[in-house]
């Protein structure tokens, strides 16, 4: 091939990066989408920037990156308290295996419980952040960023090794417009969500999740997914796809959470979703959670499902094909034990109404119910001979 070829090459692989580079960078807002909102209060601390500024700020806790994101950016993981000596002879799976957990992860009364918080892995599900940096304020100060104290929160910090992600996809944040969606319909969420099709007509769940890793017929990459295209929650847990996922997981396997969220949003109230594949006992436990919980939220008049919900402990569906996928929580038991599941926040879109305080609170009150539920119904893996 001819030098001058070569070059003529080089130069489009160069422009080529270049534009898909800036495609990765935050979207600017077309024509028809409506304004960002200019008057979110500043304890609404969404952006990746609020993350770096929580993280510089760290008095108590350690933080530490464990992953790049393929866009380059940091996955923190913030860390409160002591790790126990679990006295560790063989993984989850294999000390199953041996009939008792205790050959993976020794607890006992003597031990702390082990709380796992996964911030959002959907870039435009930002209220997790909102949440898990407040959370981190209160475990620094006892107050959230609004000045309002949380003393049982506080103390549980006290009492718990607590591991905090305060966002699982930095590159899909990074990517999405708006900072919150108060006030901003549904269909603008779903359309920096999932994204648009080349055409423009929207991916929109659950066809979104049709095309895995997320490349080809993309106008605008959905805030859903890494720059990769990979969608954390149904990556192959197997192999994984994500360095995102393989932090998280590398996580729970060595800390043995006792307890475990992912944390989602959508246009709607508040709820706890049941691990689709994890054992009958952990469902009833999860079904458990997830009533008190409901029925907190009904106390203190938040946003809620209403009296009388209650989630499904059925174990399998009969069904030919399996209607509930084995994604990230179902995974996250599996690979540890823990009680995982996903939790769903309002937006606060103009379909689900919720309020920047209700949003807040409503994630502060899911942390303080994690945490009690965990002190009161604990597992003990214990040596039985
Ligand atoms: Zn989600």
């Amino acid at each position: 091939m001819k030098p001058g070829k070569i070059l003529c090459r080089y130069f489009v692989i160069i422009v080529l990066m270049f534009i898909a580079q800036s495609s990765f960078a935050q979207l600017a807002l077309q024509a028809d989408d409506p304004p960002r909102k200019t008057n979110i209060p500043e304890f609404y601390k969404s952006k990746l920037s609020d993350i770096e500024t929580e993280i510089k700020g760290l008095k108590t806790g350690k933080a530490k990156v464990i992953a790049t994101s393929p866009g380059g950016l940091p996955v923190y993981a913030v860390f409160y308290g002591e790790k126990e000596n679990f006295q560790s002879h063989a993984n989850y799976n294999s000390a199953v295996g041996a009939r008792n957990p205790v050959y993976y992860a020794m607890k006992d009364e003597n031990t702390k419980p082990v709380v796992y918080f996964i911030g959002p892995v959907h870039g435009q599900e930002p209220e997790g952040i909102v949440g898990l940096i407040n959370l981190i304020r209160v475990a620094e100060t006892g107050k959230d960023y609004r000045g309002k104290a949380w003393p049982e929160l506080k103390n549980f910090f006290e009492q718990c090794r607590v591991i905090i992600i305060p966002c699982g996809n930095p590159d899909g944040r990074k990517r999405c417009p708006y900072d919150s969606f108060v006030g901003i319909p549904q269909e603008t969420m779903t359309k920096y969500g999932q994204g648009t099709k080349k055409d423009g007509t929207l991916w929109r769940w659950p066809h979104s999740k049709s095309l895995h890793p997320m490349v080809g017929d993309v106008g605008i990459l959905g805030a859903y997914y890494n720059n990769n295209g990979i969608n954390i929650m149904h990556d192959e847990f197997f192999s994984p796809m994500a360095e995102e996922t393989k932090a998280i997981f590398k996580i729970a396997m060595e800390e043995a959470p006792d307890i475990a969220v992912s944390l989602h949003s959508c246009s709607c109230n508040p709820f706890i979703i049941q691990n689709a594949h994890a054992p009958y006992f952990m469902k009833e436990r999860i079904a458990d959670l997830a009533q008190k919980l409901n029925q907190q939220y009904i106390d203190l008049e938040l946003p809620n499902m209403g009296q009388g919900w209650g989630l499904s402990i059925s174990v399998d569906d009969f069904s030919p094909f399996p209607q509930q996928s084995f994604n990230m929580v179902s995974a996250l038991h599996y690979a540890s034990g823990t009680m995982a599941f996903t939790f769903e926040s309002p937006h606060g879109t103009i379909e689900d109404g919720a309020t920047y305080d209700e949003i807040l609170d409503i994630q502060l009150v899911l942390y303080r119910e994690m945490f009690s539920y965990i002190m009161d119904n604990r597992l003990y893996w214990k040596n039985t001979e």
